[in-house]
């Protein structure tokens, strides 16, 4: 604390990332990262922007990125916004999209970026807590709000909600936007961008850092409605015109485009998934089913805190949450079949 700080910037209570180790031989699952590269491709595309151009900005708008999303999935480079990463794009969803003095509902175990952004942004936060299965229950969202935010599937529990309850939970809320953050939708479940020409309170984003392996890049995109896409653009353009730098919307719409190097490492990743789920389970361990790149695991007899610790000891670092409800459980990331197998071993032995 400083006396130069601002009341504002006191009371923030910041968001805490996963653990980035110096120590590379370290077997990492705590981030969800993809265990494979980026599309050969995407790294040829932005090797040939480093050059003498970089002298130049890049395109404020990043078209040729935008284009190759709207061609991916059949919609119009006015339905794309692309950012810095997800997480800024979600920045620009809260800031633009749901101040409208009302709470904003999400479920009680989620992403943990979103109460940070409720913080920055002035926005009540309202959680509303899973069943017991760890599902969220549409129901529970038929209630006065100034939006909904969820990841589909769910962070960090894996589970989808299928795009039937979806669409439930767009009806039920008309006047507001319904935001589907669906980092993890590649590796098991089907996108709602599909609904959005029908639903225009729905905003979709996704990210690069997880099933098109370029977390180091930053790039994230949104689908929706015109109106809610211009929304976005409004606050980008008021905070950064050049979120994307050259080798960003270069390397990110190449990737797009390389559909076959994407389907194939997203299949190993979800086959490693089900090899994995049914080691941990030969171990004793409760399994959530999961749709994502991770798995959300328990031990009836061991502590999880503990576990971790161990783990670590041994050079595998896992995610392991302190909220009451979630204490008990690991996150643990999809990592290579010898990585997981590192794991399993390491968890043997304890
Ligand atoms: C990883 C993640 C993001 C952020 O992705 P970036 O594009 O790397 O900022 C957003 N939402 C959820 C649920 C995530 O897990």
């Amino acid at each position: 604390m400083s006396k130069f700080w601002s009341p504002f910037v006191k009371d923030l209570v910041p968001y805490v990332p996963g653990e980035q180790p110096k120590l590379s031989k370290l077997v990492k699952l705590n981030t969800n990262e993809n265990p494979y590269g980026p599309s050969p491709k995407a790294i040829v595309a932005m090797q040939a922007e480093l050059n003498d151009n970089l002298r130049l900005y890049p395109d404020p708008n990043g078209e040729r990125l935008k284009q190759a999303v709207a061609d991916y999935y059949g919609v119009q480079t006015n339905q794309v916004f692309v950012g810095n990463g997800s997480d800024e794009v979600l920045a620009h969803a809260f800031h633009g999209l749901f101040q409208h003095g009302k709470p904003l509902l999400f479920p009680d175990v989620t992403y943990s970026f979103y109460p940070v952004y409720c913080g920055l942004y002035g926005i009540e936060p309202q959680s509303v807590p899973l069943d017991e299965q760890f599902r969220i229950r549409v129901e529970d969202y038929a209630r006065p709000n100034g939006g909904i935010i969820f990841p589909n599937p769910n962070a960090p529990t894996g589970c989808l909600l299928p795009l039937e309850a979806i669409e439930r939970l767009l009806q039920g809320s008309p006047d507001s936007v319904v935001l589907v953050d669906e980092a993890y939708i590649d590796f098991g479940g089907e996108t709602a961008i599909s609904l959005v020409d029908k639903y225009p309170n729905l905003l979709v984003t996704q990210t690069l850092s997880k099933s098109r392996s370029l977390a180091g890049l930053r790039v994230g995109i949104a689908v929706g409605h015109p109106d809610l896409i211009e929304a976005l653009e409004r606050i980008k353009n008021s905070f950064n015109s050049y979120p994307l730098d050259r080798m960003a919307i270069a390397g990110a719409a190449a990737a797009f485009e390389d559909r076959a190097y994407f389907e194939q490492t997203c299949q190993q990743v979800i086959d490693s998934r089900e090899r994995l789920t049914a080691g941990l389970q030969a171990l004793g361990f409760e399994v959530l089913p999961s749709a994502a790149n991770f798995v959300f695991a328990r031990h009836p007899a061991k502590d999880a805190a503990d576990l971790a610790a161990n783990l670590r000891e041994q050079g595998v670092i896992v995610r392991h949450f302190r909220q009451e409800r979630i204490a008990q459980f690991l996150r643990i990331t999809i990592g290579t079949a010898e990585q997981n197998q590192a794991l399993l071993e390491a968890l043997q032995s304890l």
